[in-house]
């Protein structure tokens, strides 16, 4: 399988260049790019298969775009054979476009690896004339850009009530996402040039601009191959896809969509939702960045049917308006010895999870405790009125209850868990995972004091 992202950057004499190495040790691999290392979204990029004449590779496209290799057109999902010295591009035209070169690294005359290399020149925002920040693509025309600087100009659109023009060739915007591969590509070249690098103030300042949370649909979506779940029942694919949204074709609480709308995809039922940022309603779970268009549709008064995929208004809900019975599977690094004494010290308190939890959510949103293991994005700006989904949720409750643990005496904790010594490595521990025992007599719900 194909190490990822693995990208090391030239030490070579050929200044302003950055390779992306890939080792590919079987015969075929798919290359992706991460979100981010902890992240389990996975983007794929291109599936590189290696030819029984070693030399030679056959690569398919599994981006969203059209390439070019070696200076011929390569539709999504078609495939070209490359060899060393083949140059990728990764947009249908040369101009504009980032190029690879992919070069076949011949150790004892077998195909190892590929390099990838690009102009540093090409890794620009046209908007702030830096190095990416947080790169989105624009299609059809796949020119890159920062999300902040791009989500500026997005808004202004919209404002002016106008379509979106490419702000680098001019092209309707059809589809803007945010770019993984990208991502990997503009920090590689920081890495090796620090000098590039921007001021931790203007990246804040950029960050606040930011929008593109997901990908983005623009206008019909006759090209959306993605989940189209219990939607559109007996349609064919070309048929009502026209209109992707309830509100394309309908006028919901005021609204409208024409034919410029900027839909975003809802990660929750696979359903479009006109993307709006004037109005207040939260189309995005700020825990995780993912669109859910529960919030929304609600706003709107939609009733639900068949015609459209819809979530439910519980898909997107604030943290205070959300209840709780069960403690959820993740909860203390999913060690149910230790799920099954929060809940007996619960009960042994006479009071319901529901309880501690809310108690818990006003500590939290007083700030009354240390967010630095919260495992959820944008952790600073999360207040109890904060919109999340279910999943957030869920780890939100698992993040209180190690509080609600932390700060519970042992002796208030019932009969057989008051004895129990912490183990060393705390919550990190790996052996409460397969060994029962350990898990039994060791107090998982503790800080590490020990690191392997
Ligand atoms: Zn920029
Ligand atoms: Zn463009
Ligand atoms: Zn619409
Ligand atoms: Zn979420
Ligand atoms: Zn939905
Ligand atoms: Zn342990």
């Amino acid at each position: 399988m194909a190490e990822v992202g693995e990208c090391s950057a030239s030490n070579s004499s050929i200044q302003n260049w950055a390779k992306l190495n890939i080792e590919i040790n079987s015969d075929e691999a798919v290359i992706f790019s991460e979100t981010k290392s902890s992240s389990v979204d996975k983007y794929e990029w291109c599936k590189i298969t290696r030819n029984s004449d070693v030399n030679s590779i056959t690569l398919q496209n599994r981006s969203f775009n059209a390439i070019l290799v070696d200076e011929t057109l390569v539709q999504k999902d078609d495939i070209a054979f490359i060899k060393c010295g083949s140059e990728i591009v990764s947009g249908p035209v040369q101009d504009g476009h980032l190029s690879y070169k992919f070069e076949i690294l011949s150790d004892s005359k077998v195909c190892k690896g590929l390099k990838i290399s690009m102009d540093v020149e090409h890794t620009k925002c046209s908007i702030c004339l830096n190095i990416w920040h947080d790169v989105v693509t624009a299609a059809p025309c796949f020119h890159n850009f920062c999300n902040g600087c791009f989500s500026e100009w997005l808004k202004r659109s919209q404002e002016k009530r106008t379509s979106v023009l490419c702000p680098q060739c001019r092209a309707v915007v059809q589809f803007v996402g945010r770019n993984h591969f990208l991502l990997n590509i503009a920090e590689t070249i920081l890495q090796e040039d620090s000098s590039l690098r921007r001021s931790v103030e203007e990246i804040a300042i950029l960050d606040s601009c930011s929008l593109i949370q997901s990908n983005l649909v623009i206008g019909s979506g006759k090209k959306r191959t993605q989940k189209r779940p219990h939607s559109v029942l007996g349609q064919e694919e070309s048929g009502v896809l026209e209109l992707p949204c309830p509100q394309c074709g309908t006028e919901y609480a005021g609204f409208r969509c024409n034919p410029n709308t900027v839909h975003l995809q809802c990660h929750g039922c696979g359903g479009m939702m006109p993307s709006r940022f004037d109005i207040g309603i939260p189309q995005h779970c700020l825990g995780c960045d993912r669109a859910f268009c529960g919030a929304y549709w609600r706003a709107q008064r939609l009733q639900r049917s068949g015609t459209y995929a819809t979530c439910n208004p519980e898909t997107l809900k604030p943290i205070s308006s959300r209840t709780i019975s069960r403690i959820p599977q993740l909860t203390h690094e999913n060690n149910q010895h230790e799920q099954d004494i929060t809940e007996r010290c619960i009960s042994q308190m006479g009071k319901t999870l529901q309880d501690v939890i809310s108690e818990w959510i006003v500590k939290f949103n007083n700030r009354e405790i240390d967010r630095t293991r919260m495992p959820l994005n944008h952790v600073e700006m999360i207040t109890a009125e904060t919109h999340i989904c279910n999943e957030c949720y869920d780890k939100l409750v698992g993040f209180l209850l190690y509080w609600f643990r932390i700060s519970t005496p042992k002796y208030l904790l019932p009969g057989d868990a008051t004895e129990r010594e912490n183990c060393w490595y705390g919550y990190a521990c790996r052996t409460q995972h397969h060994n029962e025992d350990h898990a039994r007599k060791r107090n998982h719900v503790c800080r590490p004091t020990r690191s392997r």
